[in-house]
């Protein structure tokens, strides 16, 4: 997959639990934090991602928007969600908008 470069790129920058991400990355779901790297010291990782509202494609899903094109979900947080498009870079919606306006929307893999 093209993106993988800058998914592993985007690691370092983030703020939840880094073996979370790491699981999350290569499939596995809702992986639990592991209470040990740094992220997870400094109080910044998630406890759950279940507060996440139905209809928001989920974290490492392709998806599609009409303004910026191809794009994969990086992350999704409570009240907003993350996504790294492959022509426009990083750009991050609000869950509400994501729903209301239906900004992006899931694509076939
Ligand atoms: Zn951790």
């Amino acid at each position: 997959m093209r993106s993988r470069i800058d998914v592993m790129r985007g690691y370092a920058e983030k703020t939840d639990c880094r073996r979370r991400m790491l699981l999350g990355y290569f499939g596995e779901t809702r992986p639990a934090p592991c209470g040990t790297c740094d992220n997870c010291d400094a109080g910044t990782s998630r406890d759950d991602a279940g507060d996440v509202p139905e209809g928001v494609p989920a974290a490492q899903e392709a998806v599609r928007d009409p303004e910026f094109g191809d794009g994969v979900v990086m992350s999704v947080e409570p009240h907003r969600m993350t996504v790294l498009f492959t022509e426009h870079g990083y750009r991050t919606f609000a869950l509400d908008a994501v729903r209301a306006l239906d900004l992006v929307e899931p694509v076939e893999a």
